[in-house]
């Protein structure tokens, strides 16, 4: 989505490092100035709210706004095109119910805001499903099939949910608005209140003589196999969204979406934080002396990583470009840090002991007596190659 919108604290009028109760200040007070039951059909004030509430709701849950600060708006916006869109956060549903409890529970009077609902097209709601993927599906992507109960239009009344040869009548009590209107004095002059007509249910219509098919709902379940894409790169906790497969309408209004919350399991060896693997690989005690080549796995697979001779426990190598693939960009990965841990051998032979005492002091200008290998003495081999002969068992 290319439309530029405007950065979230810069709608709060706050800075980066507001706390929470400043950025609850902030947006009660654009909320009290912008409220659509406050300036009733000005459509300026009712984007000004919106866009606040949408700030505030992203800034005022903790993993939000940090998913907000490392990416911007980019981090709740669609994946590139088909099916398999990327968002992790939804305006229009669920997120905000809490955001309205809270602010608006104490302004109103308790009341939970229904000013715009209105009996034209409505878009269906949200559906959301949860998918568990292993981490190496997280990293590459996987397209998962579901089966899903999908409620669709009933074929048989046409969603009309009458009996064919009926006809759905006008309500009564509303009109046929589906909803009925009341005004109530509030701390902000006259409030318009509107509520959903109770004996419709905001359909604007009375059923007389329901569809057998449907039982006068309009709708059917009907077994239907989804294809789910889900991007490389996908994280704990995000959300895969596909337009236009969750509820249906109603008066015409299209399909909700369907989220597909994503769980990802947990991987013996990598550790993931954002885009960044860790890993921890032992080497011997030979290696972290004597340096060499040792195998590192990645999720590419085994990488060869030369080290130094004198390479200490806790050394961390980064091969760049071997971590997750970006969400926007799966050419763009993070790196992998692997923390080398040296093996100290717990089992020793005494001709491995000889060594290493002779190894601690010579550490010390000491001379002690060589110690003979059980190989013989052969020719003259260097203390170091001894030692790596002794203990190359340990590398294996
Ligand atoms: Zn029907
Ligand atoms: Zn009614």
């Amino acid at each position: 989505m290319a439309e530029s919108k405007r950065d979230y604290y810069e709608v709060l009028g706050v800075s980066k490092t507001a706390t929470d109760a400043e950025l609850k200040k902030a947006y009660r007070q654009l909320a009290k100035k912008y409220h659509p039951d406050i300036n009733p059909g000005d459509k300026d004030a009712e984007a000004k709210f919106k866009e606040a509430s949408e700030a505030y709701a992203v800034l005022s849950d903790p993993d939000k706004r940090r998913k907000y600060d490392q990416f911007g708006h980019a981090a709740f916006e669609q994946g590139g095109g088909g099916a398999g869109g990327f968002g992790g956060f939804d305006f229009n549903s669920a997120d905000m119910g809490d955001i309205f409890g809270d602010i608006f529970g104490d302004l109103f009077g308790g009341g939970r805001r229904s000013s715009s609902a209105y009996n034209g097209p409505m878009q269906g709601a949200n559906v959301r499903i949860n998918v568990r993927i292993s981490f190496m599906e997280a990293v590459f992507g996987v397209t998962k099939k579901f089966e899903m109960n999908m409620k669709e239009e009933c074929p048989k009344c046409h969603g009309s949910g009458a009996k064919p040869g009926t006809q759905p009548q006008t309500c009564p009590k509303c009109g046929g608005k589906g909803q009925v209107i009341y005004s109530q004095q509030s701390l902000f002059g006259m409030v318009r209140n509107v509520q959903t007509c109770p004996d419709c249910h905001g359909t604007g219509k009375i059923i007389r003589d329901k569809c057998p098919d449907c039982g006068g709902s309009g709708y059917v379940r009907n077994k239907r196999t989804i294809e789910v894409a889900i991007p490389a790169g996908i994280d704990s906790g995000q959300s895969v969204r596909i337009r236009g497969k969750g509820e249906p309408g109603t008066n015409g209004g299209g399909r909700g979406d369907l989220l597909v919350g994503v769980t990802v399991d947990r991987h013996p060896v990598f550790k993931r934080q954002e885009y960044d693997i860790y890993s921890t690989v032992p080497i011997s005690f030979t290696e972290a002396a004597l340096g060499g080549d040792i195998t590192i796995k990645t999720v590419d697979g085994e990488v060869t990583q030369t080290i130094k001779p004198g390479t200490q426990t806790d050394t961390r190598i980064r091969l760049k470009g071997k971590g997750v693939p970006t969400i926007r960009n799966k050419n763009i990965r993070g790196d992998h840090y692997a923390t080398l841990v040296v093996q100290v051998p717990e089992k020793l032979n005494s001709e491995q002991k000889a060594l290493l005492r002779q190894f601690d002091a010579s550490l010390r200008g000491e001379k002690i007596a060589p110690v003979q290998t059980e190989k013989g003495p052969k020719k003259k081999k260097g203390f170091m190659n001894k030692m790596k002969e002794a203990f190359d068992e340990f590398s294996e």
